[in-house]
């Protein structure tokens, strides 16, 4: 029997996809799968966007001018860039994001952030979660990711850069500043190329250099009062919060259907899946909500919307769903065909334990343990999407 590790007071999962552009062609056309791809503008003019590894063992790197990039690998197989596919890509990594995490940023189009701190009851272990990851990440799109857990978000970025690629690091609370000595300086945000450059010249090679007092007095020349940060960020000390680039007042799903419909069974068995997840995620951020609002679009494109207050904040799907059930019928009328089916939860508060007795608690968290595992669809509700529906859902 294994010890269950201490809970952390602060847990960032930081996760990258690799050579996102070039490994996104892949996806696309398997046959370039492993081949020196690299998606960028034609020379004399163009520069490289992106290399595959495959590439990269030849020297090339993104922003070098494609006839660099050529002489170096003159078997270069030159792709340009594909806009819609990265879209479809990362929606599809939102998808699975939206699931696991109740609070997910985004920091570029195929990396972001998920504070887990609260998710360590159903995730006990990082690396058993990091790994969660990167196989539904992997399922959802094809694409090889690294993932890196650790107290703050730089640390997790660092971590992640040192282990692309197909990485998987936990960087342990109290770990921190002996994880980062080694790392090379330019791996730390705020030190760019130029001033790498300048710090290498004078002997300084690691992120441990910066805290040698041997260089102090150079160090405050260089960087007056933002040494303090620099060098805190060095320690592995970063309180950055995790921020959703998404409205956090509210969480909502929403769907299109791909035939409009009249079938109130439908759209009732939507809702009820879309309370399951929401709820879901209100309870791995220990919020309840106070009111719902269901959303309805017809095929004339004419939305009405239905606002309904619960007697008190509420997370728990079941006392909810009468509430979330009335209002969808008040709101339909009849012989109107539906196109769209949304709900949203609002007015958040924080969840009190006492709102559950202790076996409907434990109840819901197994349940959230499957969620979490096998999506939605697969507790109480199995598979209820039907075919010729189309899911185009958004958590904001
Ligand atoms: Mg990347």
């Amino acid at each position: 029997m294994t010890t269950p590790s201490p809970r952390w007071r602060r847990q960032i999962l930081f996760a990258d996809v690799d050579a996102m552009f070039a490994s996104a062609a892949a996806v696309k056309d398997p046959s370039l799968a492993g081949k020196p791809v690299a998606v960028g503008g034609p020379p004399p003019r163009g520069i490289i966007a992106a290399a595959s590894y495959a590439v990269r063992a030849f020297g090339v790197r993104s922003a070098m001018p494609t006839a660099k990039a050529l002489q170096l690998c003159p078997d270069l197989i030159l792709l340009p860039p594909d806009p819609p596919l990265y879209r479809q890509l990362h929606e599809a990594m939102r998808t699975v994001t939206d699931r696991l995490f109740p609070l997910t940023e985004w920091s570029s189009i195929d990396e972001f952030y998920a504070d887990t701190t609260t998710l360590q009851s159903l995730h006990p272990d990082p690396l058993a979660l990091g790994q969660l990851v990167k196989e539904e990440l992997y399922a959802a799109t094809g694409l090889r990711s690294t993932v890196a857990i650790a107290s703050g978000k730089t640390i997790a970025k660092i971590a992640a850069e040192c282990h692309k690629p197909d990485g998987l690091i936990v960087v342990k609370p109290g770990t921190e500043p002996s994880f980062l000595a080694p790392c090379p300086l330019h791996t730390l945000p705020r030190i760019g190329p130029k001033t790498a450059a300048r710090l290498q010249a004078l002997g300084l090679t690691t992120i441990g250099d910066l805290l040698d007092a041997r260089w102090d007095s150079m160090l405050q020349r260089l960087f007056g009062n933002s040494l303090t940060v620099i060098r805190d960020r060095a320690r592995g000390i970063d309180n950055e919060p995790v921020v959703t680039d998404r409205d956090p007042k509210s969480v909502s799903r929403e769907t299109t259907f791909d035939r409009d419909t009249r079938d109130p069974n439908l759209l009732e068995r939507t809702l009820r899946e879309f309370l399951g997840l929401l709820t879901h995620h209100l309870r791995q951020d220990a919020r309840a909500a106070a009111s719902c609002l269901i959303k309805l679009k017809d095929s004339r494109f004419i939305v009405t919307t239905k606002r309904r207050r619960f007697p008190h904040p509420l997370n728990d799907e079941a006392v909810m769903w009468p509430t979330v059930r009335q209002a969808l019928h008040e709101l339909i009328s009849p012989e109107t065909a539906y196109r769209l089916v949304g709900l949203a939860l609002t007015d958040f508060a924080p969840a009190s334990p006492s709102l559950f007795d202790q076996r409907r608690a434990q109840a819901l968290e197994a349940m959230d343990r499957l969620i979490v595992r096998y999506g939605p669809s697969v507790v109480g509700l199995g598979g209820i999407f039907p075919r010729h529906m189309t899911r185009r859902s958004t958590v904001t």
